[in-house]
């Protein structure tokens, strides 16, 4: 049998609902917020992601599906969600309109991982992006419409890690600091982390081995380092939080996968996913649009796992799925009868089922009671007339085929 490739999985339609009310609080929050959806292709020029990702990130090194198109050109299934935002941005020529440009999006990505609980090769992510604004309250109004996402679906036990990364040169600076320790504890290090000290220094800071752990401690941090105005946009966007009453903690060590944010990072996280505990996370981006020869654009943006809220989120109670009326056929020969009532009863708004497999009429009443159908219909009784049933109460009235709808809408009382 030919199975879902590994790391892969299927949304039946049992879980679709589940996810629907994702979409449905993401859509609510959002749009209130005036973010309006858009969505992208699949599929890049790679050259978006090595570029906009950043070639020394997880991502691009081990993560991505890159493809030659048979053309010669390198395509990669999407990744993550910002350059593309940001690529469509610019080909729209989007820095145009009044900024900032606030999009939503709820999408498929895709990432070659080893595939755990939480963790897909094809998973779904909503994001938002705010483009074209570097002021603080930017920064603070997305956090806060991803709490609210968050506790509108009852995401539990989440925290929320908080920092700023600072502008490309004081990054750069603090980079070169951060070697010269890393180069001074060299023989305490983990392998992978001394083997990257040249291409991504931050990643020491997420290292697993507790040597490296130790030594890290002590290494000079980021936030120590931080210009003026760098910590007055850092210190604005904390006191919006506080006012907010968004509660979070300051992480000197928090590094995000992505190479190009800036500023403000932020990650939320749930202890209840075990070691993939990001549940969401993001960060500004003001370098960018530019990276991607756009004109100079400060941007912010965040994404979060729908897979990985799902986990953790409390029951969400999906709508039941009403179904307002069976049309059970009498005899083969009401077929004719039992499809136009069907579709008059859809178009008077009933959600309405058609017999489709030739059950006998036993059979056919079981099968409403079992999809929890309000009334049957049965048509084709030999004498032109229709039995409507209430399966409530169990009272079986005949009608004239064109009472019965008006009968069903009269809320059923026979
Ligand atoms: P992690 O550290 O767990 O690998 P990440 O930093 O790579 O996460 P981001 O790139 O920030 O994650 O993506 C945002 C969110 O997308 C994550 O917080 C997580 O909820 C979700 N996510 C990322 N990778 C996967 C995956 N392979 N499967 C399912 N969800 C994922
Ligand atoms: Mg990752």
């Amino acid at each position: 049998m030919i199975q879902a490739p590994r790391g892969t999985f299927d949304i039946l339609p049992e879980s679709a609902a589940r996810r629907k009310v994702v979409e449905e609080q993401a859509e609510k929050i959002l749009s209130a917020a005036g973010y309006r959806r858009i969505e992208t292709p699949a599929i890049e020029a790679t050259e978006l992601f090595a570029r906009g990702v950043g070639e020394g990130t997880d991502i691009v090194r081990k993560e991505m599906y890159t493809f030659d198109d048979g053309g010669g050109r390198s395509l990669t299934l999407r990744p993550e969600g910002t350059a593309p935002v940001c690529r469509a941005y610019l080909e729209h020529g989007m820095h145009k309109l009044a900024q900032p440009v606030k999009l939503w999006y709820l999408s498929t990505f895709f990432r070659s991982e080893a595939p755990q609980r939480g963790r897909y090769r094809q998973f779904w992510q909503v994001g938002a992006e705010a483009i074209g604004s570097p002021a603080p309250e930017t920064d603070a109004e997305l956090i806060v419409l991803l709490a609210e996402l968050l506790d509108g679906l009852g995401v539990r036990h989440d925290r929320l890690r908080l920092a700023s990364l600072g502008t490309p040169a004081t990054r750069a600076e603090y980079r070169e600091e951060l070697r010269r320790f890393l180069r001074a504890h060299e023989d305490e290090l983990a392998e992978e982390v001394r083997n990257r000290i040249d291409l991504n220094p931050l990643r020491a800071f997420d290292a697993d081995d507790r040597r490296t752990r130790a030594v890290m401690r002590d290494a000079p941090k980021l936030l120590d380092r931080l210009d003026p105005a760098d910590a007055e946009h850092f210190a604005q966007v904390r006191a919006l939080l506080d006012d907010a009453g968004i509660s979070y903690e300051l992480d000197p060590t928090l590094v995000r996968g992505l190479d190009y944010y800036t500023r403000t990072v932020f990650e939320f996280t749930s202890d209840e996913l075990g070691a993939q505990s990001g549940v969401g996370g993001g960060g500004r981006y003001d370098g960018l649009i530019e990276l991607l020869d756009g004109p100079a654009t400060p941007a912010v943006g965040w994404a979060a796992g729908v897979e990985r809220m799902l986990l953790v989120a409390r029951d969400l109670a999906p709508r039941a799925e009403l179904v307002d009326l069976f049309v059970a056929l009498g005899q083969r020969e009401a077929t004719r009868a039992g499809f136009e009532l069907a579709r008059e009863a859809r178009r008077a708004g009933l959600q309405a089922q058609l017999e489709l497999a030739g059950r006998s009429l036993k059979g056919q009443l079981k099968h409403a009671d079992r999809i929890g159908a309000r009334f049957v219909a049965i048509v084709g009784n030999g004498n032109g007339r229709v039995s409507l049933k209430d399966m409530e109460s169990g009272e079986q009235r005949e009608l004239g085929p064109s009472d019965v709808i008006p009968a069903i809408l009269r809320g059923g009382r026979l």
